[in-house]
């Protein structure tokens, strides 16, 4: 019994990742990665210099704790911890960057990251991409967007319609940048089999209505082609900004994972024969 029930605690996601660069963008300045333990997505800050390589420092590190972090699940993580360490670590690169290149000075990117603990996710979250849980049918939102217009609608000030009209609605309170600390939101998420979690960039729902964002996540049984919608609904609605989405699935172990090489895309993934394509490599033989 009791044998059972440590099995069933168990599960394991399936996944899958895209990226494009949108209709009207000339950089993909998003990345994203996914793997059987780590899912993320950082967007580049528009406005901001260089937020490709912003984007690729923060994406890099999640990769390299990705392959630190054991396949099956070892007792003993903290997974609050490692994510912490990574975040005040992709703070530190970004201040390496920009002392070595004035260019790379203010560059910034949001991260919104998921580590998967076998039960369910920690989460790290700074910026405005935002993580969503679909769970019997409802889509609802898990992280909170660091933005000004936010800030207004948890005052009283602003509706959350009137926010998402809003146009300074991008504007950041807080992000992963050079010269300043970051102050990531970094909590716990429970998951069951039948969870469908989504991950993705302004760029999807700052264009793509909620209830047509629901009705597409819900709308197929494949995490692929969840993606593949997603992109075309936001390229459908002009494609003003990147578009970058990661879906994950939670299943019983038994239902076993299928396919689990890692995914590292957008300006991440850019450097096909670099040290990520090593990484991709090494945990495919893990
Ligand atoms: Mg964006």
């Amino acid at each position: 019994m009791r044998a059972s029930m440590v099995c069933m605690a168990h599960h394991v996601l399936r996944f899958a990742a895209g990226t494009d660069v949108g209709q009207r963008r000339k950089v993909n300045e998003d990345s994203a990665y996914a793997g059987p333990r780590l899912l993320a997505v950082a967007d580049g800050m528009g406005g901001h210099p260089h937020g490709d390589v912003a984007s690729r420092a923060a994406i890099t590190a999640i990769a390299e704790l990705a392959a630190r972090l054991s396949p099956d699940l070892p007792a003993g993580d903290d997974l609050a911890a490692d994510l912490a360490a990574v975040v005040a670590g992709i703070t530190r690169r970004l201040d390496d960057l920009g002392r070595q290149d004035a260019e790379l000075r203010r560059m910034g990117t949001t991260l919104t990251a998921m580590a998967w603990g076998g039960a369910g996710f920690t989460v790290a979250h700074v910026g405005d991409s935002r993580g969503y849980l679909l769970r019997d049918g409802a889509l609802v939102q898990i992280t909170r967007d660091h933005t000004m217009v936010q800030s207004l609608v948890d005052g009283g000030q602003l509706t959350m319609e009137e926010a998402a009209r809003h146009p300074r609605s991008s504007v950041l309170v807080r992000a992963l940048q050079s010269g300043s600390d970051a102050h990531p939101d970094i909590y716990r998420q429970d998951a069951r089999p039948g969870d469908r979690f989504l991950l993705c960039s302004d760029g999807v729902f700052g264009y793509v209505p909620h209830e047509a964002i629901r009705s597409a996540v819900a709308g197929s049984a494949e995490p692929e082609r969840v993606v593949a919608r997603l992109i075309d609904l936001a390229n459908g609605a002009g494609g003003p900004d990147n578009i970058t989405c990661v879906v994950a699935d939670v299943l019983p172990a038994s239902a076993g994972a299928g396919e689990r090489v890692p995914l590292t895309i957008g300006a991440a993934g850019r450097d096909a024969a670099g040290p990520l394509a090593r990484l991709g490599r090494r945990l495919r033989r893990a």
